[in-house]
């Protein structure tokens, strides 16, 4: 077993009274692919804020790579080498392709020592990966869903992260478009990339994760292999009612 990259440990999150995520615990080992799954509301989106410091956890602890990140700032967590990508994409929309995703490279230029020449070439790259090279020079406003979510993989990517943590990114794609941003996340992974994807199309969970977690009203329910999920008593409720 290869050692653990994040280790969330006891989070709690509350918004006002209401508790959204109650003493969450859960590692993912390095390299390792986690899916996560729950019903709108059991607290996934508040899971991946406080693990990239969008919030801080009003307890419990988050370390990263050995290294205690709690109270760390967002930037602070991207640059230690954790990324996310947004439910909703946010492009920067009067930008082109390769704008986009040179804004993330800038910041991590010094970093990644690339030399400020090369981060064109560098975006092109990335964008050849997601399949988009012959859209690099196009504004964002004339995208596509499935390429408006490919830029948004591909901007979480510029930063090379080692923890790429991914909110619904197939939410309102087709069949074959979901088959291809799984191929798409699948080499990623192949890559050495650990990612943990958020997900509601279970066929997509199925095949991209070797475990499951699953959070129902911001607790823990379950947590097992697919083929252990799918048999869930708790999990089969939520999901196909009593
Ligand atoms: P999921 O991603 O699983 O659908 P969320 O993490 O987005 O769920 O939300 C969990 C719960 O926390 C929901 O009831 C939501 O309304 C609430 N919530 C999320 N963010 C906030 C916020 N910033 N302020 C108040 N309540 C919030
Ligand atoms: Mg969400």
């Amino acid at each position: 077993m290869s050692e653990a990259l994040l280790e969330v440990d006891a989070v709690t999150k509350r918004f006002g009274g209401f508790v959204a995520l109650s003493q969450v615990s859960l590692t993912v080992r390095s390299g390792e692919r986690l899916g996560i799954i729950g019903p709108n509301g059991s607290g996934k989106t508040t899971l991946i804020n406080c693990i990239c410091g969008s919030l801080y956890s009003d307890a419990g602890s988050i370390g990263f790579d050995g290294v205690e990140v709690t109270r760390f700032a967002a930037h602070r967590r991207a640059r230690l080498g954790i990324a996310r990508s947004f439910q909703v994409p946010r492009p920067f929309s009067s930008m082109t392709l390769a704008e986009n995703i040179a804004v993330p490279l800038e910041y991590v230029a010094h970093r990644r020592s690339l030399h400020r020449a090369d981060v064109s070439a560098e975006a092109r790259a990335i964008l050849a990966q997601m399949g988009l090279a012959d859209r690099a020079d196009a504004p964002t406003l004339t995208l596509t869903q499935v390429d408006l979510r490919k830029l948004e993989l591909a901007r979480a990517l510029a930063t090379r992260p080692r923890l790429l943590i991914l909110d619904e990114v197939m939410a309102g794609l087709s069949s074959v478009e979901v088959d291809e941003m799984l191929g798409i996340i699948l080499g990623l992974s192949r890559q050495g990339v650990t990612i943990m994807m958020i997900e509601h199309i279970m066929r997509a969970i199925m095949r991209f994760s070797e475990r499951v977690v699953c959070l129902d009203a911001g607790r823990i329910m379950a947590e097992g292999t697919p083929a252990q999920i799918v048999q869930d008593p708790n999990v089969q409720r939520i999901y196909l009612g009593d």
